[in-house]
């Protein structure tokens, strides 16, 4: 089975109403097999203490179901968002489930409104997780990490050493949620485009590139413990800004 993006992106799935895109991934999940758990929100989820965790939301900014234009390995919408932030990070994470369903991860609900991971039960696991990849960044070769306090430097280098994604910074994430609790992550680039516009677009090659790139880090880096988040005073705020900064209230 390999789940069609095209599938995800019709369904509307604003924050607080995500019900058909919980439906979707429940389903693909029991047909592959993969055990899970459900928060009374809609969080998704499963987590396995000594193995690494996939993140990706399943809510939308969309204000209608989006009519989609494919051309070729690019899909848009007839003037309208298409929701490629964060149904890229879906299909990557249920694609990479599909080979690997011993992993740990989260689909997560209310993200767009900040408000995301209230449910789960992280305090107690965050010492477990070894590390985390969030998959929620627009482009191609971001990876958010230290820069935004997201890992002390060496699960950044680490995935930098294998892969073509450079240090970025970036916007609220899911991984703000998960590095205060201590885990260290990264949100990395998936390949969608002019987010949370009308203008939104998906290209599929760097989709499933990204992918790829997935799989090559859980090869290489397999269940590999981290230095954990636990203190990050030494990062002044004026370190973080000569990075580019942190626009708080602004999500991808
Ligand atoms: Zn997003």
């Amino acid at each position: 089975m390999r789940h069609d993006i095209r599938d995800m992106l019709t369904l509307h799935s604003p924050s607080g109403y995500e019900v058909l895109m919980v439906d979707y991934v429940t389903n693909c999940l029991d047909k592959m097999r993969v055990p899970y758990d459900v928060c009374h929100d809609g969080t998704i989820y499963a987590i396995y203490p000594g193995r690494p965790l996939l993140s990706a939301h399943m809510d939308t900014v969309c204000e209608r179901p989006p009519e989609l234009i494919v051309n070729n390995d690019m899909i848009m919408g007839r003037d309208c968002c298409i929701g490629a932030d964060d149904k890229c990070g879906v299909w990557i994470t249920l694609n990479t489930l599909q080979q690997r369903s011993d992993l740990s991860f989260i689909f997560s609900v209310n993200e767009e409104i900040g408000q995301s991971l209230t449910n789960l039960p992280l305090t107690r696991y965050a010492n477990d997780i070894c590390y985390a990849l969030v998959l929620d960044r627009c482009g191609k070769q971001d990876l958010i990490g230290r820069y935004n306090g997201y890992n002390t430097g060496d699960l950044g280098r680490a995935i930098q050493a294998i892969t073509d994604y450079h240090p970025a910074t970036g916007v609220y994430s899911d991984a703000d949620i998960l590095s205060g609790q201590g885990i260290p992550c990264v949100n990395l680039s998936v390949g969608y485009y002019g987010h949370h516009t009308r203008q939104e677009y998906l290209d599929k090659r760097v989709m499933v590139y990204s992918l790829r790139r997935v799989a090559r880090i859980l090869d290489v880096l397999g269940d590999r413990y981290f230095q954990r988040v636990s203190d990050m005073s030494d990062m002044s705020e004026d370190y973080l800004w000569d990075y580019g900064g942190i626009i708080r209230g602004y999500y991808t």
